[in-house]
């Protein structure tokens, strides 16, 4: 029997928070899908290990060259000017906050996701498979959605001046805060405020499932990212029992966990862990020599364009004519920041990454293959996940994806990312 599959994203699951989760007893539906089905705990996020970065390899199977979601907050060289995608409230608030959001639910959609590789929601439907997507920031789909005109949706519309008024195409289902709702339910959002946002993605999966309205589900459950940034990483267990909350309510309205796994294959992922962060680079104050472009200012009166991003950063250097005399400065400068562990560039054809302890230099079919024997640019694929093997006694079952999703994006996709638990076929 060909199942129905749901991909189910909790941000920033961290493996170790979640066998503690599991064995206090506060996540049984995870438990469960660990139990009968594969977890996979060594998996590697993108770099950088962000959300919107993540999100688009996760819903594309291709990382940040291919997709070009580079990074939370990046300099846009074509329009000349930062990109926010609301790192902080702080960092929205310096960047504009409408113009944060238009980025966020539009812009990263529409114009700054590359149109070349297709998303999964884009492959299913081509092939005729009913898709759904609750509140991600990759949503884009061949299914046109206008902006929710009940509920409190109008009201913010004027509070914005008449922003956020614009149609996006997404999945055949597109449940996104309140701005889209491609059918009616009792769900509420709650304006996608944080702690609220699981809740949604459970009533509005339910529905779905409920009804029989879909073949491929992506349940995004963000709050456990939003527990950790406030309470730390090692906090995580009450956020994850409340995704598992999450879980256990989908499969209720399937008529129970046996019930939901006999018609649906399941793969539950995190996009990216968290590490504490102990103390801070300030790279304003290291970088205070430098002419750095403010938000709104004039790209032709600044030398660079400076990208904090949590645990990276990105510096572009605006001039291209003086590119290599800044760019030798700007290294020098940046080796001497106390506390980068390393520093990424482009030489030549070559990418370099440096650290204290010395310089790797690689290039596409360099021949380099790294500890999990990826040859980037080689033209191979990541691979997916071993199969169960003995020396990890909870994997059991396959490692074949199911049900509906293509198996090979399934693949690609699971292979790059942490704390992966697929169900067994
Ligand atoms: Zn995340």
């Amino acid at each position: 029997m060909t199942k129905k599959l749901v991909l189910a994203v909790i941000d920033a699951l961290k493996p170790e928070m979640l066998d503690r989760a599991v064995e206090h007893g506060r996540a049984p539906a995870l438990a469960r899908l660990i139990e009968r089905g594969i977890y996979v705990r060594d998996c590697v996020s993108t770099f950088p290990s962000v959300t919107p970065v993540a999100a688009a390899t996760i819903a594309t199977g291709v990382g940040p060259a291919e997709h070009h979601i580079p990074s939370m907050n990046w300099f846009h060289r074509g329009e000349g000017r930062y990109v926010e995608y609301g790192s902080s409230f702080e960092a929205s608030r310096t960047f504009g906050i409408v113009r944060s959001l238009q980025d966020t639910v539009y812009n990263m959609n529409l114009a700054h996701l590359s149109r070349t590789p297709k998303t999964v929601f884009e492959h299913l439907q081509d092939g005729g498979i009913r898709t759904a997507c609750t509140t991600y920031l990759i949503y884009r789909g061949r299914t046109r959605h206008t902006a929710a005109e009940g509920g409190i949706y109008p009201a913010i519309v004027r509070a914005a001046g008449g922003q956020f008024r614009h149609a996006v195409w997404g999945p055949d289902e597109l449940f996104y805060a309140d701005l889209f709702a491609s059918r009616r339910t009792d769900c509420r959002s709650t304006l996608g405020m944080p702690g609220q946002r699981d809740q949604h993605t459970a009533c509005v999966t339910a529905h779905l499932v409920e009804n029989d309205l879909v073949d491929f589900v992506l349940v995004s459950l963000p709050d456990n990212d939003t527990y950790s940034h406030r309470r730390g990483q090692f906090a995580q267990v009450t956020s994850i029992a409340s995704a598992d909350r999450a879980l256990e309510r989908i499969m209720h309205a399937a008529g129970g966990p046996d019930e939901f796994l006999r018609e649906h294959a399941v793969i539950v992922m995190s996009d990216h862990s968290q590490t504490a962060v102990s103390d801070r680079v300030n790279l304003r104050e290291a970088l205070s020599s430098w002419n750095v472009l403010m938000p709104d200012e004039d790209p032709a009166t600044a030398e660079i364009a400076v990208c904090p991003s949590q645990r990276s950063a990105q510096v572009y250097v605006l001039d291209p004519e003086r590119r290599d005399t800044l760019m030798r400065r700007l290294l020098r400068d940046l080796k001497g920041v106390q506390g980068l562990d390393a520093i990424a560039y482009r030489r030549g054809d070559e990418a370099a990454v440096w650290t204290p302890h010395g310089e790797l230099r690689f290039a596409p079919d360099g021949g380099l293959e790294d500890a999990r024997g990826e040859r980037r640019g080689s033209g191979r694929r990541c691979r997916a996940p071993a199969p169960a093997t003995s020396s990890s006694p909870r994997m059991a079952g396959s490692s074949s994806s199911t049900g509906a999703g293509s198996p090979t994006w399934a693949g690609e996709a699971t292979a790059r990312f942490c704390g992966v638990i697929r169900s067994a076929r």
